[in-house]
């Protein structure tokens, strides 16, 4: 894509700038109510990016689908390991509960839902998300 094409396109400068602040921003929650959030950490060209969008910093991010597999855990979900039997994709602090040989503890519904439309390749289908989150409500 040429230079004028891009900036004249406005919903290619969002998803670039998008995928910028997915790929580089920090990841937390909040103090508060536990939300993940992305947040900036001082780093200017990730403000930049936030203004840019209108975004807040941090900005909080509403969608399930990224939060930790644990019943009431709302934190980003990272390591996906097999817990007691059940493949799982959770948050750093349910991680090193697992390492230290805790037992599972109850896994959210859409977890088992997500993990039950696996094929046999251990695949998940490409619309998961919208199969676990959207139907079935
Ligand atoms: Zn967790």
């Amino acid at each position: 894509m040429k230079e004028e094409e891009f900036i004249s396109e406005p919903r290619a400068v969002k998803d670039a700038l998008e995928g910028m602040i997915w790929q580089f921003a920090y990841r937390g929650n909040t103090r508060t109510t536990g939300e993940p959030m992305l947040y900036c950490g001082g780093l200017s060209a990730l403000e930049d990016a936030f203004s840019a969008l209108g975004w807040d910093d941090p900005h909080i991010i509403e969608d399930p689908s990224l939060e930790c597999d644990v019943e009431g855990c709302h934190r980003f979900s990272g390591p996906s390991v097999t817990w007691d039997g059940m493949y799982s994709m959770i948050c750093t602090e349910h991680h090193s509960e697992e390492c230290d040989g805790k037992p599972r503890p109850k896994m959210k519904e859409t977890a088992i839902k997500r993990e039950s439309l696996r094929d046999k390749d251990n695949v998940l289908p490409g619309d998961w998300r919208e199969q676990v989150f959207t139907k079935n409500k």
